[in-house]
């Protein structure tokens, strides 16, 4: 059997391959009406947890699949290839659970990971809100203390899954914070008064992520409620959901980087002109595009895979190329889209290729925080010896 460019064991191999049932039996048949109805995959979410995959990588002891960042890439690459709306909750869903799987102030924590593994739980990063945009490191939003407890209002900006997750990992200022940089991340249970979805998603792409916003009015968050100590977000954060997040996203834009490269290969293969009984692939303009989108695509996924061994054994250079593959799989998918819709002609621009769905869900990447632009402000700045903040 020949290597998987993620390095994943026998195991990781079995549930990239259960994932890959579910894309191809669940999330692809669905994905055309997920875009354009812009609801939310709600077949393929059910159809993952009755597979125990939405406890893919939480411990065995609390029912979890016991598997590690290298599954979990398989798993998302196999399902943003055919439905990247279904691949971006699941990516928020396991982002979220890591932070809650590695409290050590969350009461519920247990009964909620085993909740989760059976796949009666979802839940999602509420990370970004109207005042600190994209620098989701800054909260603007502040606990307040009130009698043993806290007391909290923000807007959350974008929130995927809302309304569908039993659960949000937010963020906010501790008490008295001196800077928006002491952050606290803590759960939200979204049927708690005061928590509310206040409009639908409507976007470019990822159109089934429902990505929308959601308002905490005053909210109590108790002590046990807590994910991190006040003020020890940053280190939940950038140590716990960052690379987690940054995998999972460079999994899943190396995912539609497949997609399209599949799809503009039976194109190319399957269409020709009548008149002289020439297929598109007999024309060397259109199988260069096809050899840079391949290029692409396999330097990208070698670099994730790379990252990965270095994930399992970190040094000091781990997190500089954990942002370094997310910010190439980023650019990667938005490339390699772009040059599929350049390949495949009028029959990409209309919607029957499906291509132009996957060149759509490509941009949303580039815009999530961290974004390209400070991904490459960071990387710049830990290549010179600069702080990231
Ligand atoms: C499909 C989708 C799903 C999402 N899901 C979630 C979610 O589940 N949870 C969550 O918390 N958030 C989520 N987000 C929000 C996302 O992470 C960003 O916060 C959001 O896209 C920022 O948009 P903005 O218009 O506020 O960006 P702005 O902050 O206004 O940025 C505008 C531009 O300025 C650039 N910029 C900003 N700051 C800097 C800087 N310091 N250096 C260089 N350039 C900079 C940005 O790169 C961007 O190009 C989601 C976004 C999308 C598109």
């Amino acid at each position: 059997m020949t290597a998987h460019v993620y390095g994943l064991s026998a195991s990781a191999r079995e549930n990239t391959s259960a994932a890959a049932r579910i894309a191809a039996e669940v999330a692809l048949p669905n994905s055309t009406e997920v875009d354009s109805a812009g609801r939310f995959p709600a077949e393929s979410m059910a159809a993952l947890g009755a597979a125990g995959l939405c406890g893919l990588c939480l411990p065995q002891s609390v029912g979890g699949k016991g598997e590690g960042m290298r599954a979990f890439a398989g798993v998302v690459e196999e399902l943003a290839a055919a439905c990247a709306s279904t691949a971006m909750v699941y990516v928020m869903h396991v982002s979220a659970a890591q932070a809650i799987a590695t409290s050590e102030t969350l009461t519920d924590r247990d009964s909620i990971l085993k909740e989760i593994a059976a796949g009666r739980h979802l839940t999602t990063l509420a990370f970004s809100e109207s005042g600190s945009r994209s620098q989701f490191w800054a909260p603007v939003s502040k606990l307040e203390e009130s009698n043993g407890h806290f007391v909290t209002s923000a807007s959350k900006s974008w929130v995927t899954a809302a309304g569908h997750a039993d659960s949000y990992v937010s963020t906010a200022q501790k008490p008295n914070a001196g800077s928006p940089l002491e952050s606290t991340v803590y759960l939200v249970r979204s049927n708690s008064p005061g928590v509310a979805v206040t409009s639908a998603f409507n976007g470019l792409g990822l159109r089934g992520n429902e990505s929308a916003p959601v308002s905490l009015d005053k909210i109590t968050v108790s002590q046990g409620d807590l994910i991190s100590a006040p003020g020890d977000g940053p280190r939940v954060i950038l140590q716990v959901v960052l690379p987690w997040f940054a995998v999972g996203s460079a999994a899943m834009a190396n995912g539609l980087c497949r997609a399209a490269l599949q799809r503009t290969t039976d194109h190319l293969v399957g269409t020709g002109f009548t008149h002289d009984g020439s297929k598109l692939r007999d024309l060397p303009i259109l199988r260069a595009r096809l050899a840079q989108m391949s290029v692409r695509t396999e330097a990208s996924r070698s670099l994730l895979g790379y990252t990965l061994d270095h994930l399992e054994q970190p040094d000091e250079s781990t997190p500089l190329l954990v942002l370094q593959s997310r910010l190439a799989a980023l650019e990667a998918a938005v490339e390699v889209t772009d040059l599929a819709m350049k390949a495949c002609g009028g029959a990409a621009f209309s919607r029957h290729l499906g291509i132009e769905r996957l060149f759509r869900d490509a941009r949303a990447g580039w815009v999530m925080a961290p974004t390209v632009d400070h991904l490459n402000d960071f990387i710049g700045k830990a290549l010179t010896g600069l702080p990231l903040f």
